[in-house]
């Protein structure tokens, strides 16, 4: 990470009012993880939701930017468990994502949309209209009968300032360019309003490097977020920005194609996602694209039609080759999260109770997570005397180089990303036991040389 860029954002999250989310989804737990992560800006979710909407009145303040803060008091208690080198400002953007289901041109679309937007009025408006034509109360990601284009309509009608999103634009079921559910073109889908929309979020399962082969999306800032339904998922996926913290200038950093203020974003490798290949799990069957291709995307195993993923939907709409690089494109910068690098080293379960303890301790030592995956010399980890954590500095060089063991998710089923092949990390530290004792012996040698006889 560059030094311009001086903070993070992650804009696209559920409160408990979402269905299958962590009745932790509150606002004190939104802002207890965001320090401990390293995200400044968070996304409130769930803004067209009545009930969240009066919560949101009740506990946060305008932070005179378009952007809202925890009340103190209710943020003062919070701030006293977080570690001391995580601690930090957090404001909140007012966000929320709507489902829309509707008939266009004779097939069904579904189709997930993020809306951002500039002020706690401007959502109670855009509730209160959209309360005629659905239901918002039950769901926070209320399912409507509403276009895309007229839901940006209404948006922009309200407040010239609200932003529309493609939410996570790849996946199969619920996503503008989703193989089953969306269009193949934005313009398809926005038609008179497509200029208006100037970002899309690629979502877990996709990485800006798929995007770029798809050259009608080149006019288009890629952002991420994490979608989170768990607040400790808080920035698995994030962007980042230069400058202050504010509404305004976020927007203005993702409009500008050409400005310095966004500096890409953060991802989990997209091979971890349930739906990146092609496959069929009870077959075992895992296929690239183009093997499925060749094959006529049939099963090997058991002639039936492969479950296709994103990266052959990205494949299909793709002009370019994999790999091809999009000139001045911001980086992406990949990330396995902490307790997961921390579960490989120590060789337990990223939940478990021994990598909750380290990871803790890393977090008191040095900072927050992100900070930890990303920015802070490696050298900082060379004293680290944690048990089992000897080996951290060299998974973080590893996942900073992005030499990484990738088996990619399909049909289903999670993929899977590591640092160290099998049997590797015992061999690592016996090498570095040895090692040591080799310098010991060295010392010992050289004192016993230097002693007089
Ligand atoms: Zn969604
Ligand atoms: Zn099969």
């Amino acid at each position: 990470m560059t030094t311009a860029l001086s903070y993070i954002a992650d804009l696209h999250v559920h409160s408990r009012h979402s269905r299958a989310t962590s009745p932790q989804c509150n606002l004190e737990s939104l802002h207890y993880w965001a320090q401990l992560k390293g995200v400044a800006v968070v996304g409130t979710g769930d803004c067209t939701h009545p009930g969240w909407l009066s919560e949101l009145q009740d506990k946060l303040v305008s932070a005179d930017n378009g952007l809202y803060r925890l009340r103190p008091e209710l943020a003062a208690p919070v701030d006293r468990r977080v570690p001391a080198l995580c601690r930090a400002d957090v404001q909140f953007m007012i966000s929320g994502e709507i489902s829309s289901i509707y008939k266009r041109d004779g097939a069904v679309r579904k189709i997930h949309s993020l809306i951002l937007m500039p002020s706690l009025a401007a959502a109670r408006e855009l509730s209160r209209q959209l309360a005629r034509r659905g239901n918002v109360h039950s769901d926070g990601r209320p399912i409507l009968g509403l276009d895309p284009r007229d839901l940006l309509h209404i948006m922009l009608e309200i407040d010239p300032a609200a932003v529309l999103v493609p939410a996570h634009v790849w996946t199969p079921w619920f996503a503008l360019l989703g193989s089953k559910s969306g269009f193949d073109s934005l313009e398809q889908c926005f038609g008179d309003l497509t200029t208006q929309v100037f970002a899309v979020e690629t979502g877990l399962s996709s990485d800006p490097p798929m995007n770029w082969r798809v050259a009608s999306l080149d006019g288009l800032r890629l952002i991420s977020n994490s979608d989170l339904h768990s607040p400790k998922n808080l920035g698995r996926n994030a962007n980042l920005f230069g400058g202050t913290p504010a509404y305004d200038a976020i927007m203005a950093a993702l409009r500008e194609r050409h400005g310095r203020a966004f500096g890409g974003t953060i991802e989990m490798f997209p091979e971890q996602g349930k739906y990146h290949a092609d496959g069929h799990r009870k077959c075992e069957v895992r296929m690239t694209p183009e093997e499925s291709l060749a094959a006529d995307n049939l099963c090997p195993a058991c002639g039936k039609p492969l479950t296709l993923g994103v990266l052959h939907r990205v494949h299909e709409l793709a002009a370019r080759p994999s790999g091809f690089r999009l000139p001045a494109a911001p980086p992406a910068h990949y990330i396995i999260p902490l307790p997961e690098v921390v579960g490989e080293l120590l060789q337990r379960g990223s939940a478990s109770q021994a990598v909750e303890r380290a990871v803790w301790q890393l977090l008191e030592n040095y900072g927050p997570e992100l900070s930890i995956l990303l920015k802070r010399p490696l050298g900082d980890f060379a004293g680290l005397e944690l048990p089992g954590l000897r080996l951290l500095s060299e998974a973080l060089r590893r996942l900073r180089q992005c030499e990484v063991i990738r088996e990619a998710g399909y049909d289903g089923e999670y993929g899977t990303v590591r640092l160290f092949a099998d049997g590797e990390l015992p061999e690592l530290a016996r090498r570095r036991l040895i090692a040591s004792a080799d310098r010991l012996r060295q010392r010992v040698a050289g004192v016993d040389a230097s002693s007089p006889p």
